[in-house]
């Protein structure tokens, strides 16, 4: 049979995920390759969702989210950030943080238009791009001084007379960064100086460490009126699978994602809308109590890996550390990550897959450490055999 697949999503087919997931099964090695935290979120989110089902809440909601979440969107943003948005015109829901992106990317790029993206990137970036036929063009972090970070020269270099979108990750996976007011001052001025929109993905705004705060790129000077910003609740409130998120934006920009979003998914499942609206009234005491929990576990995680062997980066946020692998005479990250389960029975994932330059990032693993103490415990135990 020819291949069935479009030519323009082929590079796509076989995700390093799957692949390292199905030999952490087939080997019974501890998995810190997926980024998914191993306990729920906060009891009475849970419930509500649960209590919205029973009550019948099961049909259609409203396209662009039912008004408590919106209401709830906007409340969040007012007061963590003075970012003010209309509820009923800029602030729009959808399945995830991950629809938020297909749909901004889908709506203001098309084909001969270029996104310029800071590799590594998440991967699911790449794959909207090639979606909506533009090009990627890939602006790389390098560590500096233990964190990494980019070059602005580098991000001027990549702009060029068709490129449409940046797209902005802060707190940044899988890279750990959150970039400081500085480096989002030089993406600000290239966004106003050629006319760019910005789409960033702020999905785990809430989980940064060592006092770090995450500054939305648009309460920046004027960038409000050209950045598009995605979030949701499955990182805020350990729901990964719960596939509720939301793009507040300039009314306009809204207008366009919600052109696309309905064309793709129509609507985002009601019960958790309202769990999710409940929890960002009423739970963010329980997010910092899970920040300072997922501190601790980058810790333990880190002195572990340390005394294993590795060189780390220490995250500044999100649910993953950095290693590089060449202190214990390794090179090639997808090598290493392919032959981990049999020699130490842990599962990593190969920075290298969310480079367009893997040379960039080849003798990088990334793990993951939003999971629970032990197993993080025996996961560095059975690493300390690599040496
Ligand atoms: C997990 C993750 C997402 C996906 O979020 P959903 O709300 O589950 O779609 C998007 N972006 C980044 C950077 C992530 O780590």
């Amino acid at each position: 049979m020819t291949e069935p697949l479009v030519e323009r999503m082929r590079e796509f087919g076989e995700t390093v995920f799957a692949e390292m997931s199905a030999l952490a099964v087939r080997t019974g090695a501890i998995n810190l390759g997926q980024g998914f935290p191993d306990s729920d979120g906060p009891t009475r989110m849970l419930e509500t969702a649960v209590d919205t089902i029973r009550a019948g809440e099961c049909q259609y909601p409203p396209g662009p989210g039912i008004p408590e979440l919106r209401a709830a969107v906007a409340a969040q943003r007012l007061g963590r950030y003075g970012l003010e948005y209309d509820p009923a015109t800029e602030v729009f829901v959808t399945v995830g943080a991950t629809e938020g992106v297909a749909a901004s990317v889908l709506a203001l790029a098309g084909p001969g238009d270029e996104v310029i993206v800071f590799e590594p990137y998440y991967d699911s970036y790449a794959a909207t791009i090639a979606l909506a036929g533009a090009e990627r063009r890939a602006v790389t972090l390098r560590p500096v001084e233990g964190r990494f970070t980019f070059d602005p020269d580098e991000l001027r270099a990549a702009v060029t007379s068709r490129t449409r979108l940046i797209l902005v990750n802060s707190p940044h996976n899988p890279a750990g960064t959150v970039f400081t007011r500085s480096e989002l001052e030089e993406i600000a001025a290239v966004c106003r100086e050629h006319d760019l929109t910005a789409v960033t993905d702020e999905v785990y705004e809430y989980l940064t460490f060592d006092g770090t705060e995450h500054i939305p790129l648009a309460t920046l000077d004027r960038m409000r009126e050209r950045t598009v910003t995605v979030s949701s609740a499955g990182k805020t409130f350990s729901v990964t699978g719960w596939k509720t998120g939301w793009v507040t934006a300039p009314a306009p920009y809204i207008r366009a994602v919600q052109t696309v979003k309905q064309f793709l998914t129509f609507a985002t499942s009601a019960p958790y809308q309202r769990a999710v609206a409940y929890a960002l009234g009423n739970e963010i005491p329980w997010v910092e109590e899970l920040r300072a929990s997922l501190q601790a576990k980058r810790d333990r995680l880190i002195t572990g890996l340390e005394s294993a062997g590795f060189t780390t980066y220490r995250p500044q946020g999100t649910y993953f550390v950095q290693a590089d692998i060449r202190p214990l005479g390794f090179t090639g990250g997808m090598e290493l990550a392919r032959a981990l389960p049999g020699k130490a029975g842990v599962v990593a994932i190969p920075t290298q897959v969310f480079y367009d330059h893997p040379e960039a990032g080849a003798h990088f693993l990334r793990f993951a450490f939003c999971k629970k103490d032990e197993v993080i415990d025996e996961a560095v135990a059975r690493l300390s055999r690599l040496r």
